[in-house]
């Protein structure tokens, strides 16, 4: 069996080859992916002398490049995270966000008919959804919840999604879908709140918090994710969308507070930062279905996951220090300040 990977060298394709390599050892697992400022060669480090891996540097946006990746290596499944993935970026600019997450993504499907796959999976987000009320927690986001989105980033997603069911009835792609809510865990980009509130603190820097911090987000334990991947292009359903979601809601500003009281530092660090404009106010999954269906269950507990992902970052601070002091800096400075 072989795999693409694509965005493997962003946060959750990473831990999905980690994955599967262990899992699967029988697998041939190609990553391909452009390393735009989000993706890093150094986070696959560990499995670069794996025969069964493979690396390539490519856009999905590259026709010729995608069909000639797709004639060398003929594989079985295409799962797709390559994708410009940050809310706030797409604000300050959309274009490059529809040109990757819905141009590549239908690049990338041209090729799976081109020369056939078995299965094309498509890693969505909860954000196409939309959002929930705050005074409503008996409200969850079903597979049936309508599209209805808020950011030129959720948009693209819902685009793409809407563009892999299509190839699927006029086509006839098998394709599967999966919309996960918030990730958390090892490898995550220190721009995302959690990984940013943990790099902060470590250098008694200021967390810059949205508005109150009210907006409540429902996470998920990385592997937890990847598991669900796993079993959703092997057992899932052709033609299907998944939700995935740990039924794990948090308020961002009690996140930050947690991760000042695990660190042992003040919360005097927190500072209120203008709220993002059409800040979404509330994500909750209902992942019944694949629960029912693929008997899918979160492993993590949420209280595990932040200690582990807390003591991954005390313990790989090359990994993101070298990140903050880079490119990234001056869109920090951007968005926050110098503080
Ligand atoms: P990320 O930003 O950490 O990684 C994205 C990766 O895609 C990077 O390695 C980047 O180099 C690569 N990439 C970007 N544009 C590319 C292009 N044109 N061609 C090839 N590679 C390209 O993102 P992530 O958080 O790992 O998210 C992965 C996927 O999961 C995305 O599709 C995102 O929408 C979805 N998702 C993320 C979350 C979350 O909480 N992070 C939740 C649900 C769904």
């Amino acid at each position: 069996m072989t795999i693409i990977v694509t965005g493997g060298a962003g946060f959750i394709g990473s831990n999905f080859i980690f994955h599967m390599l262990e899992a699967h050892p029988d697998y041939r697992i190609i990553c391909l992916d452009k390393l735009t400022y989000a993706g890093n060669l150094s986070t696959l480090k560990s499995v670069m002398d794996n025969p069964n891996f493979r690396f390539v540097k490519l856009d999905i946006c590259d026709r010729d490049g995608v069909y000639k990746l797709f004639e060398e290596e003929h594989p079985d499944i295409v799962v797709n995270f390559a994708a410009e993935s940050h809310v706030d970026r797409s604000i300050e600019d959309p274009s490059i966000f529809l040109q990757t997450n819905i141009i590549g993504t239908s690049v990338l499907m041209d090729a799976c008919r081109k020369y056939g796959i078995t299965r094309y999976h498509q890693v969505s987000t909860d954000e196409v959804y939309g959002d929930l009320p705050l005074d409503r927690p008996d409200l969850f986001f079903t597979e049936e919840t309508p599209l209805h989105t808020s950011s030129p980033y959720s948009s693209s997603k819902a685009g793409a999604d809407l563009l892999v069911m299509a190839y699927h009835r006029t086509f006839g792609l098998p394709v599967t879908i999966s919309r996960c809510s918030n990730n958390y865990g090892p490898y995550h980009f220190p721009e995302k709140l959690i990984p940013l509130m943990i790099a902060n603190c470590l250098n008694d820097k200021p967390l810059p918090v949205y508005g109150e911090g009210l907006n409540v987000r429902d996470w998920l334990y990385v592997e937890d994710h990847c598991r669900a991947i796993d079993l959703i292009i092997h057992k899932g359903r052709v033609g299907e969308v998944y939700n995935v979601g740990g039924h794990n809601e948090m308020r961002n500003i009690d996140i930050v507070k947690l991760i000042c009281k695990e660190l042992g530092k003040p919360e005097s660090l927190i500072t209120h930062v203008t709220d993002r404009k059409g800040h979404d106010m509330r994500y909750a999954i209902d992942p019944t279905k694949i629960h029912n269906e693929l008997g899918w269950l979160p492993e993590t507990k949420f209280a595990d996951g932040i200690k582990k992902t807390i003591k991954w970052y005390l313990e790989h601070r090359d990994w993101w220090e070298e990140i903050i002091s880079g490119e990234y800096q001056n869109y920090y400075e951007k968005m926050y300040g110098d503080g």
